[in-house]
């Protein structure tokens, strides 16, 4: 019985990946995400998406359990890391081509610079290896491209409603394994969600239009499809998103209450004022209680100045 009402339980999740240290933009999905878990008494879950093993920081990983934890932020289970996953992946890439999902690609840079059409995303693949590796092409490299289906698909955003996109027409055939071996974010983060039982996804708007991908491929896989809320993300005045590429300031533990409490300005959770609280938890307390999504911003982007 407990089992089975466990199965039916929210299950939410924070992923991110350890190329460098949690700054306010990454403080805000997990803000969000640790409230809409909370709020629905479910649990939280923590994945750190550590694929690209190139791109991994030293020391960012226990950098960023340090911060969360300073935060306030409480998981549930053991962190999962997806470079422990990497079977996984495998083995259901190998699925994928046996079902001719999927196909091997050997298209270097330049052949697709020749052959494909720009689109909003990047190159449009236009199927050059759908049909077979061509015997003139004389590349040893391989990537392993998903069948994209001509179906528009189309879901609904908590926040932002009916979205819907055409995966061949704006993308192409996509690449789930790279061809230095590195398996894509989309085919990862959905084995993995799947994995982990997630019920909701609460992360930034910037990956809403990786949201039909995700979902076509758990189509393709048979998996459940969770629930999908894209917050609003922080930009720097030139409208650039926070990142580590442009040295947004990393968290730093002392200003967990400050960073919390602009958190919840910024995703417009209006929290009374600071001396309400005596301390970090208290805030937490109140920010569950009141967790609203009819009050987040609905523009996809927001001007965050660093205070
Ligand atoms: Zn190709």
């Amino acid at each position: 019985m407990l089992n089975s009402l466990k199965l039916n339980t929210y299950r939410g999740r924070f992923a991110p990946s350890p190329s460098g240290s949690l700054h306010f933009g990454s403080l805000l999905a997990a803000t969000a995400s640790y409230l809409d878990a909370k709020a629905h008494q479910g649990d939280w879950l923590l994945r750190i998406e550590d694929l690209d093993a190139p791109r991994v920081q030293k020391g960012a990983i226990s950098a960023i359990l340090n911060v969360l934890e300073c935060h306030g932020f409480k998981w549930n289970e053991e962190v999962l890391y997806q470079s422990q996953r990497l079977t996984a992946y495998q083995t259901i890439t190998e699925q994928l081509l046996k079902r001719n999902k999927a196909y091997f690609c050997a298209c270097s840079r330049k052949i697709l610079q020749q052959n494909s059409p720009v689109g909003h995303y990047g190159f449009i693949y236009t199927g050059t290896c759908r049909q077979g590796i061509h015997a003139s092409n004389p590349s040893h490299l391989r990537s392993v491209r998903v069948l994209s289906g001509s179906t528009p698909i189309t879901f609904k955003d908590r926040l932002y409603g009916a979205c819907k996109q055409n995966i061949a027409q704006a993308i192409g055939d996509f690449v789930i394994k790279r061809s230095d071996g590195v398996f894509a974010y989309q085919l990862a983060v959905v084995i993995d969600d799947y994995y982990q039982g997630i019920t909701d996804i609460v992360r930034g708007y910037d990956l809403l239009d990786n949201t039909a991908r995700q979902l076509y491929l758990q189509k393709l896989l048979n998996f459940p499809q969770p629930h999908y809320l894209h917050i609003p993300i922080a930009v720097d005045a030139q409208g650039n998103k926070l990142s580590k590429r442009n040295l947004a300031k990393a968290l730093i533990g002392q200003h967990a209450f400050d960073n919390i409490y602009q958190a919840l300005i910024f995703l417009g959770q209006n929290p009374p004022p600071q001396h309400n609280f005596s301390q970090l938890d208290d805030l937490w307390q109140w920010a569950i209680m009141h967790w609203n999504i009819n009050t987040l911003p609905q523009q996809g982007s927001l001007l965050y100045e660093s205070p």
